[in-house]
């Protein structure tokens, strides 16, 4: 993926959102502010786009995929189907990538999904489209500037973990299991990303879980956190 089509999706992402942030507006006497705008709602978004989506055990009608397929975009029926009976942040991802696919390659008029779409942002095997439509997803359900700003608000700031911290060990601790300082070196950076992803108290304050926060899997958000540089 070139930068010049990576701004074009951010972009996308940021139109999606200021329009979620408008409607939510509409209906406050305040000024919205990110956080009012987490977990993204994706119903609304795919309502303001005019799109159904289903949730489905049979995507159309057909059984010989289902078990493999999670998600399907019928671009001319204005339709998004999405395979039940998975985890709820599996679903949530997948109607998050096919709305990517919606807003980003007309090409695709009726498309089903029989690759697991990854989690992963750095898959970078899949087919471009394929590439993109995570990429997109990413960007709406984990909005880099919204990341940062709860993750400093809970740990103060990016945690280094490379080097051996008291300071970091001690919060850690505190409401936790007793952690050392060179223990949570040892983890190695995913680990740490997956730790810090999960944990619901820090320096004593308890607090919904970071990826709670944002309504996506543990491990999205620790790959989320390691891209971002906010866990090394
Ligand atoms: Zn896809």
């Amino acid at each position: 993926m070139d930068s010049e089509r990576r701004e074009h999706i951010l972009r996308a992402v940021v139109e999606v959102i200021e329009k979620l942030r408008r409607q939510l507006e509409a209906g406050l006497d305040r000024q919205v502010i990110d956080f009012d705008l987490l977990p993204t709602d994706l119903d609304a978004i795919a309502t303001s786009l005019g799109l159904k989506v289903k949730i489905e055990n049979e995507l159309d009608g057909s059984t010989a995929l289902a078990s493999e397929t999670l998600g399907a975009v019928y671009r001319k029926r204005k339709e998004i189907q999405i395979a039940g009976g998975k985890k709820h942040t599996r679903q949530r991802f997948t109607l998050a990538h096919e709305l990517g696919h919606y807003l980003l390659h007309d090409q695709l008029v009726s498309y089903r999904e029989v690759l697991a779409p990854s989690e992963a942002v750095d898959a970078t095997n899949r087919p471009a489209i394929e590439q993109e439509a995570d990429f997109f997803a990413v960007e709406l359900l984990m909005p880099a500037r919204s990341v940062g700003r709860v993750f400093q608000q809970y740990f103060g700031g990016p945690i280094n973990g490379t080097v051996a911290s008291d300071d970091v060990a001690h919060f850690l601790s505190q409401g936790h299991r007793p952690f050392s300082a060179s223990e949570i070196v040892r983890m190695g950076k995913h680990e740490r990303a997956r730790l810090f992803a999960r944990i619901a108290t820090y320096a004593g304050v308890q607090f919904k879980p970071i990826c709670e926060v944002f309504d996506v899997s543990m491990e999205a958000m620790a790959i989320r956190l390691e891209n971002l540089g906010l866990v090394k």
